[in-house]
This record gives C-alpha cells, sequence and structure tokens, in this order.
C-alpha cells in the first residue's frame, strides 16, 4: 500500500468472473475493461475466473466463446483459464471440494445453519408478512431448532439447505464508485448458501473465490449491488474460519448501460452481442475505446484514446455513478476514428479476414490480389465505419467477370436508356485512350460526357460508376477504374449495355 491517492499500488488484485452462458454481451466487455484498466494501471493483477457452477444454463460453447471474445479484444491476464497460477483452478466447476470443506466450517462454526423449511412453507410466512405491512424475507424460523425438531423433520426426509446466519445488524461501506452505502438488517434476511442437494451457490462460491484468490478490489455491475451486504457479512465468517486471509475486499459498482427507450440493455438486445461487434468489423480497440466511454472520461471533451492512454489515466475517482447511454451511432463513430489511425499496411491486414470470410479473397491470398488491395486501401480508409463495409466497397475489385453483378435497384435507376447512352459515350472515349490512369480517365470522361455531353458531373458519371463497380456508391471511380484495369472496366461498360 502506498500514501499517495491515487499512486499504483501493485498490490491490487482484481478478478473478472463471467458466467459461461448464452453469447458474450457488452456488459461483460465493459466490466472485463475497467478491472482490466484498474489492473494494469496500478500493476497489479487481473485474475479471470470462471463461474460455472449452474450447469443447466453452463455450456462448454459459452465458455470457448468467452475466451476467444477475451482473446480478440486484446486483453490478457494473469491468473486463469489457459495460463494457470498459484490459486487455481480456475473455473468454479473444478472447485467443489473447496466448497464443500468451507461450507462445512461454516456450518461447524454456527455462521451457518441447516434450515429444513420447504418452499410452500416460505411462501406461506411470506404471503403472512406482507399482509402484516412487514417486508418478506426469511424469518430465521431454523436458526435455532432443537435436535428433536431436527430428529421431526429428518424422519420427514427433508434435506436442509445451508443457509448464512446474518448478523442482524445494519451493514455499511463505502463504494468506490458510489460513496457509503448502508443497508438494513430486515432488507438482508439470511440467505442459502447451498442447496439441499448439495449444490453450492453463487452466494457462497464467488466470496470463497475471491476470499482464496485475495482479490482487494470487486469491480462490477451496478445489478450486484444488493448481494454485497451479503457478501460482507460472509467475508467476517470466512475470516473467522479460516478460509483467506481475512481482507474483506473493496466494492465498486459500475454504472448500469441503458439502450433503447430508456430501458437498461439487456443481454438479449441484438447490440448487446459482441460477437456481432466483431462480425461487423469493429476493431477491437475501437469497441473497447466507445466501452470505456460508458462510465468513464479520459477528460472532459476527449473521446478517442488508446487502451494504453487509458491504462495510464485510468482511476476509479472518474467512474460516473450515474447510469450510462449505450449509442450504437457514436460507437461506430469512435470506431472510425481508429479506422482512420491505422496505417495503410495495417488496415490491408485487417481487412483481409473480412474480405475471405465473404468468399471475395482466396484464402491464402493470391499476392496479386493482396498488392491490389493494398493499393485500394487509401481509397476506402476515410470512409469506413467497419471493417466488414470493405466487402461491398472493394468487392468489385476482386471478383472475376463471370461472377460480377450489379445492384439491382442501382442498375434499374441509373443505367435506364439515358444511364446507357452515357455508357455507350464512355466505353468510346475509354477504348480510345492509351495511357490507363486516373487522370487520364478522368480527363477522357470529363471531355465525353460533361463537355461533349453538356451532362451534369453527377448524371455523367452515375451510370457509369453503376456499370463498373456495380454500385451506386463506391470508392472514387476513375481511382476505381485505374485500379480495376483497363480491360476489365471495357468489358463492364459493354455488359452493362447488353443487360
Ligand atoms: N458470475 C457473476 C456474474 O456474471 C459475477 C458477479 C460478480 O462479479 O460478483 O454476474
Ligand atoms: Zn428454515
Amino acid at each position: 500500500m502506498t500514501d499517495a491517492p491515487g499512486a499504483p499500488d501493485s498490490s491490487v488484485r482484481v478478478r473478472f468472473c463471467p458466467s459461461p452462458t448464452g453469447s458474450p454481451h457488452v456488459g461483460l466487455a465493459r466490466t472485463a475493461l475497467f478491472n482490466w484498466a484498474f489492473a494494469r494501471h496500478n500493476g497489479g493483477s487481473f485474475v479471470f475466473r470462471i463461474e460455472d457452477t449452474d450447469a443447466a444454463r453452463d455450456s462448454q460453447e459459452s465458455y470457448e466463446t468467452l475466451l476467444e471474445v477475451m482473446r480478440w479484444l486484446g486483453f490478457d491476464w494473469d491468473e486463469g483459464p489457459e495460463v494457470g497460477g498459484p490459486h487455481g483452478p480456475y473455473r468454479q466447476s473444478e472447485r467443489y471440494d473447496i466448497y464443500r470443506d468451507v461450507a462445512q466450517r461454516l456450518r461447524e462454526s454456527g455462521r451457518a445453519y441447516h434450515c429444513y423449511c420447504s418452499a410452500e412453507e416460505l411462501e406461506a410466512r411470506n404471503q403472512q408478512a406482507r399482509s402484516e405491512g412487514r417486508a418478506p424475507g426469511y424469518d430465521g424460523h431454523c436458526r435455532s431448532l432443537s435436535a428433536d425438531q431436527v430428529g421431526a423433520y429428518e424422519a420427514e426426509g427433508r434435506r436442509p439447505v445451508l443457509r448464512f446466519r446474518m448478523p442482524g445488524r445494519a451493514l455499511t461501506f463505502t463504494d468506490l464508485v458510489r460513496g457509503e452505502i448502508t443497508f438494513q438488517p430486515e432488507n438482508v434476511p439470511d440467505y442459502v448458501l447451498v442447496r439441499a442437494n448439495g449444490h453450492p451457490l453463487y452466494t457462497l462460491v464467488n466470496p470463497v473465490d475471491d476470499a482464496l484468490m485475495e482479490i482487494t478490489h470487486v469491480l462490477r455491475g451496478e445489478d450486484l449491488l444488493s448481494s454485497t451486504p451479503r457478501q460482507i457479512a460472509l467475508y467476517d465468517a470466512l475470516a473467522e474460519v479460516g478460509v483467506g486471509r481475512g481482507r474483506t475486499p473493496a466494492f465498486g459498482h459500475l454504472p448500469y448501460v441503458m439502450g433503447q427507450g430508456n430501458k437498461k440493455l439487456s443481454k438479449r438486445d441484438p447490440e448487446s452481442n459482441l460477437l456481432g461487434y466483431r462480425e461487423r468489423g469493429f476493431l477491437p480497440e475501437g469497441l473497447l475505446n466507445y466501452l470505456a466511454l460508458l462510465g468513464w472520461a479520459i477528460a472532459e471533451d476527449r473521446d478517442i484514446f488508446s487502451m494504453q492512454e487509458m491504462v495510464d489515466a485510468f482511476r476509479l475517482e472518474r467512474v460516473n455513478p450515474n447510469p450510462a447511454r449505450f449509442d450504437l451511432k457514436k460507437a461506430e463513430a469512435v470506431n472510425a476514428s481508429h479506422l482512420r489511425a491505422l496505417g495503410v499496411e495495417d488496415l490491408t491486414d485487417r481487412m483481409l479476414p473480412y474480405l475471405q470470410a465473404a468468399g471475395v479473397l482466396g484464402d491464402p491470398v493470391p499476392e496479386p490480389d493482396r498488392a491490389l488491395l493494398g493499393r485500394a486501401a487509401p481509397l476506402v480508409h476515410e470512409r469506413m465505419t467497419t471493417l466488414a463495409e470493405a466487402v461491398a466497397m472493394l468487392g468489385f475489385l476482386f471478383v472475376g467477370e463471370s461472377a460480377f453483378s450489379r445492384d439491382p435497384a442501382d442498375a434499374a435507376k441509373l443505367l435506364d436508356a439515358d444511364g446507357l447512352a452515357v455508357v455507350k459515350a464512355a466505353h468510346e472515349a475509354l477504348v480510345a485512350l492509351h495511357h490507363w490512369d486516373t487522370a487520364a480517365i478522368e480527363q477522357a470522361l470529363r471531355t465525353a460526357l460533361v463537355e461533349d455531353l453538356g451532362l451534369k458531373p453527377r448524371n455523367a458519371f452515375g451510370p457509369v460508376r453503376v456499370a463498373v463497380t456495380g454500385r451506386r456508391v463506391s470508392p472514387p471511380l476513375f481511382e476505381s477504374m485505374e485500379l480495376l484495369g483497363r480491360e476489365r472496366s471495357l468489358s463492364r461498360l459493354r455488359s452493362a449495355q447488353q443487360a
């Protein structure tokens, strides 16, 4: 520990502990990012743990996708799956022996007790409480059963759950994001740690692992705030029974992320799906930069930064407790900024897999195609929002003439009788051209179409663009035709007239 506030503290140990259910979502990535940035800023440790104790919902596929997405985003972890570490295993499904042992110690110490109440009995007593204007929740019925009562329940064939005995006093902690928070005991009743079938719950395993893995700071979503008083009480009990080092972590709850219509962004909203961002060709650094803005700011009026800049500047004091708004347009704009900042070489490398996935380029890519892509990259660099747009923007350069097709709506609009007359004139002007480069192509077309036919540039070049690139929106026309080459450009001007 150091004294100066905000000075790096290499004893920091944070964890990212998702459950492998469904497809990884934006909220998870935001939590991972804030934890990771906090760990790296401090020179501390970022622990990655898999909370897979819900066999009905967890899946190996989700687990693998989670790891893949973490790697894609560029996170590195000091302990966790695939890298190991001194506190492993890091999948909770491999730690049941530990939980069984801790549960037993808690029971023997009296900090947890067997509860035999059935679901129906609990519900009936909750109803009763409500009708009398009391808060529902476990009423402590089994806190001090006599041996006879226990015997009678057992004889009935009841199997007990293990319930944690809350201390029965107000619990106060200082949230690193929202300041002091107090929970009154009537709002935090005794709760279940282990099911009747012996299965340990999140309520037990998450704090046990945080204690054993010596986690110093718990940074997680605001939706988990209500579990914090229970966990703080459980840490005390764990310390008593000798689990972990007896230090309760500090807690910070990251703000909610709001989606459309001012509703909480749900895992099921399409814009939550992390894989979707990769498919669309977001850069990991662009997406992370945007996610950083969901509750944090590097400075007033500054949106664009690198992950290194975030790490250097990241302080929990600047995390905003107010709900953040998820704005896809803004995410795209941030990504576009990162795209523009790439060197042409880098942009080319990053577009390549998207063109391959779409079947536009082969795998491995033939060298001439790669070179052509490198020359085409500057034409689209400024216009791209995501990498997958390269497919629509540049596909025309790579498809063979037999596979080349034009957007039907664009063709219908621009290749009508007037348009085809323009295409014919363009073909005639270009056939006569000796030197095939951007300047010569532009000169020839301006002379033939704008000067000689008296067309407005838009009306002159629109039909030529659809004929040659297949679309009304394309990279700059004359440059595109230079890259496409004389033969193929002329062939498309001819085939447009035959269609
Ligand atoms: N596995 C929990 C979740 O994904 C982690 C909660 C926590 O950070 O304590 O919601
Ligand atoms: Zn009970």
